[in-house]
């Protein structure tokens, strides 16, 4: 048993957000206690999370800032140059080089883009100790707090950020309610084989049962599938056999692709919709799932987790340097004002397009395909929505701007 290791914060929860966030604040010389309650699967482990991600330009920045992104094995990067948005015949294409770009984004596995931030974390053996426990509960005092492992040892800081993922028990431990809508949707993830190439092309199709999206992945005939369906439509797909999943994965993306074939075992993900009532408490910041559970129809919930990192990193710093306590209310109140402001637009946005696009009835149908055909040509319209997404506008922490931009 250890009683009380002194750290100056401690972090529940070592995924891409609260690794990002450990990693930014050790490299500015902080002693950090990350805790961890499962280790990471092999390499070869079925259960490898292979999930695409879709990273935005913002999070490229700050995992490069990092020394994150030269870590990512070279080859496990896949470019998003294009995307079409489609719905029965209709459909917006949003290209990067509309904004001057070469890409707007980028797709990495969740288990590739874990290992290259374990990688950089053992950069910080001195600052940064890591410990493979869950993280039971949080109890602040007005000057500092203490965070019980489920091993019974306990670990003091001046501050706990939650980064434990949706069904976070430090963020309850800490008083902060959470509002939840079960989608009563599955995701269905695997890595499938296109006779079509893909072209660094995104795809999404909405379909009645739910969205069906297909990411680039670096070989040009593999994609990244995430199809979202009714939790019973799920479960009977995940029972098919490969050739029979293949099928039906073919049917519903309208022989678009040509031959279909599963490359990797599918892995299913219940989908909620949750949303934290505040992102602090007492001496307490939630961040990433923790604080926002998303659909992942737009691909984003990595992508305001890691911004959310960036800014609390960046908030705690100056508060450290202005000689203030980084844990009190001030400096978590100038966190909760950025990030909300920043994550509430993007949550609307993906609360709409989950519940307008299943509608059904013909009059939705030819309103949706109407609208996206309006909107292809809205070429002005695009731009700033491409912006938005990529993460290149709106009130950017530093580490998400251009390497030597100190404003946005
Ligand atoms: C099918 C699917 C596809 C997705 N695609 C995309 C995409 O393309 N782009 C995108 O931006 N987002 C995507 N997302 C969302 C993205 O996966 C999450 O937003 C992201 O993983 C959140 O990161 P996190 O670090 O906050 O939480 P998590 O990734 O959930 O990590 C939380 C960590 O905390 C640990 N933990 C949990 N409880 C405790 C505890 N009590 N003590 C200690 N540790 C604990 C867990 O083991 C885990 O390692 C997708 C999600 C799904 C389901």
């Amino acid at each position: 048993m250890n009683d009380g290791e002194r750290s100056d914060i401690v972090i529940a929860g070592a995924g891409p957000v609260g690794t990002v966030l450990a990693c930014a604040l050790a490299a500015n010389g902080w002693k950090i206690a990350l805790c961890e309650r499962g280790g990471p699967p092999a390499k070869s482990s079925p259960e490898r999370d292979r999930r695409g991600l879709a990273l935005t330009v913002a999070s490229q920045r700050i995992l490069a800032h990092l020394g994150v992104w030269t870590l990512i094995t070279p080859g496990s990067v896949a470019e998003i140059r294009r995307m079409r948005v489609c719905e029965d015949g209709a459909s917006v294409t949003f290209d990067a080089a509309e904004i001057g770009r070469k890409d707007l984004g980028y797709v990495v596995e969740y288990a590739e883009l874990m290992a290259a931030l374990t990688r950089r974390i053992k950069a910080y053996p001195d600052t940064i100790s890591h410990r493979d426990s869950g993280a039971v509960q949080w109890i602040a005092s007005s000057r500092d707090g203490e965070l019980r492992l489920a091993t019974g040892d306990t670990l003091r800081a001046r501050l706990a950020v939650a980064s434990d993922g949706a069904y976070s028990l430090i963020r309850g431990s800490g008083g902060i309610g959470l509002e939840t809508h079960p989608y009563h949707e599955t995701a269905i993830t695997t890595t499938v084989r296109t006779r079509v190439p893909h072209g660094q092309q995104a795809w999404q199709r909405f379909l009645p049962g739910g969205p069906l999206a297909l990411l680039p992945l670096p070989d040009p005939g593999e994609r990244s599938l995430i199809w979202s369906l009714a939790e019973a439509q799920a479960r009977e797909l995940c029972a098919l056999g490969d050739e029979a999943f293949a099928d039906a994965l073919r049917a519903a993306c309208g022989d678009e692709f040509g031959e279909i074939s599963t490359c990797v075992p599918r892995q299913a993900f219940p989908l909620i919709r949750a949303r934290a009532q505040r992102y602090i408490g007492e001496r307490l910041a939630l961040a990433g799932d923790a604080a926002h559970h998303v659909h992942p129809l737009a691909g984003q919930g990595v992508n305001l987790g890691l911004a959310d990192a960036a800014t609390l990193a960046e908030v705690l710093i100056d508060a450290r340097t202005a000689g203030r306590d980084p844990g009190a209310r001030a400096a978590l109140r100038r966190y909760e004002r950025w990030r909300r402001s920043a994550n509430t637009p993007m949550l609307a946005a993906i609360d709409l397009f989950h519940d307008l696009f299943p509608r059904p009835g013909r009059l939705w149908g030819k309103t949706r395909r109407t609208g996206l055909r309006v909107f292809d040509t809205l070429t002005p319209v695009k731009r700033e929505v491409m912006r938005y997404a990529s993460g290149i506008k709106g009130d950017l922490p530093f580490l998400a701007r251009p390497c030597g931009q100190s404003s946005s």
